[in-house]
């Protein structure tokens, strides 16, 4: 992660882990498939909150599993990161700020080290610290600025442990804020950023919030692994984050998706099938667009330029690819005819 590496995506998982889970257990199973699910839509790094020892526990016996890499995240009890070390954890987030004395921060840090392990801070506009807080009431200093400070703070901390294997975060709820503390930080400092929007709200609004900040940022070149927190799945938040480094970078490895909105023309349900084909279709590891539309108005004209598509045209569906009607079905056949073509283009 940073460097010349892609921006990778990472999303959080929403649940408590269940108590005492073990490799042979059908928990893991449920989970691990779960994780593969996030790492077909396009998920690099997934996170766990970790608030007590059985949590940590159930976290190594996961991380030793997981086909993707797995992240602790421990607020307060040194002990917990301790213990999360033990285990083959990709990276680890505390603040040291939260963990209390300084022999406790040191502890981490040195077992950190010697793991290889990096310590990802998290600076969060509604947990600054107190004397900074107190500073933008009195007008000394704004919040943008107070959130970086906060993270310079927290790694003098580690620097002056000699441990500089970092990845900061500086989340805050405004847009334009996250793209001026980000920036800030970025002209400062080289360390790699962890972008997001901190309580950005549910599906819609937490997707705009996330892309107007997350856009601006990426095409500046500032951030190298993105998440866009949402009060709604995780597949919702790996997709939406996919969707942002797509309009940064057009030249996506995987499939693409255009589909019309529908209206009073159309004879075939947009929606209800994008809901049956979403995950499949955003798993396709193959730079191809495919094209769900409602009717034969707009349909393959509009979407001509798509490798594949769908659309409705009366009580039929057509299969279209680049504009060539390629096949016409009945309606109730329009699932079925269209993964036979999508499994025709996906062998080519
Ligand atoms: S493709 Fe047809 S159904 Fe869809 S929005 Fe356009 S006109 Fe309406």
């Amino acid at each position: 992660m940073g460097g010349p590496w892609p921006v990778v995506v990472q999303t959080m998982w929403k649940d408590p882990l269940p108590k005492g889970l073990l490799a042979q257990d059908p928990r893991m199973d449920d989970i691990l498939s779960h994780i593969e699910t996030l790492k077909a839509l396009g998920c690099d790094i997934v996170r766990f909150a970790v608030p007590d020892e059985v949590s940590a526990r159930s976290l190594g016996e996961l991380s030793k599993a997981s086909p993707m890499p797995v992240v602790a995240d421990i607020h307060f009890d040194w002990r917990l990161a301790l213990l999360c070390l033990d285990f083959p954890i990709a990276k680890i987030r505390i603040n040291p700020g939260n963990i209390g004395e300084r022999w406790k921060v040191e502890e981490i840090v040195h077992k950190a080290k010697d793991k290889g392990v990096p310590i990802r801070i998290g600076v969060n506009a509604g947990s600054l610290p107190t004397d900074l807080r107190d500073s933008i009431k009195q007008g000394h200093i704004n919040e943008v600025e107070a959130a970086v400070v906060a993270a310079e703070r927290e790694i003098a901390v580690l620097e002056d442990l000699s441990f500089s294997n970092i990845v900061v975060s500086i989340k805050l709820n405004e847009p334009n804020k996250v793209v001026e503390a980000n920036r800030l930080f970025a002209s400062k400092y080289s360390y790699p950023l962890h972008l997001g929007v901190t309580e950005a709200g549910p599906l819609i609004s937490g997707v705009v919030r996330n892309t107007a900040a997350l856009v601006s940022l990426l095409k500046d070149g500032i951030g190298s692994t993105i998440r866009v927190s949402l009060s709604a799945p995780m597949e919702s938040e790996v997709i939406a984050a996919r969707e942002i480094l797509a309009c940064v970078d057009e030249n996506s490895a995987r499939a693409r998706i255009v589909s019309c909105p529908r209206c009073g023309r159309a004879s075939f349900d947009t929606h209800a099938f994008l809901a049956r084909w979403q995950d499949r279709l955003y798993s396709i590891e193959k730079p191809i667009s495919i094209a769900v539309m409602g009717c034969v108005v707009n349909g393959p004209g509009e979407a001509r330029s798509a490798d594949l598509g769908v659309t409705g045209a009366g009580n039929s569906v057509l299969i279209f690819r680049h504009g060539e009607i390629i096949r016409r079905a009945a309606l109730e056949d329009a699932d079925k005819v269209f993964a036979e073509a999508l499994e025709g283009i996906l062998t080519e």
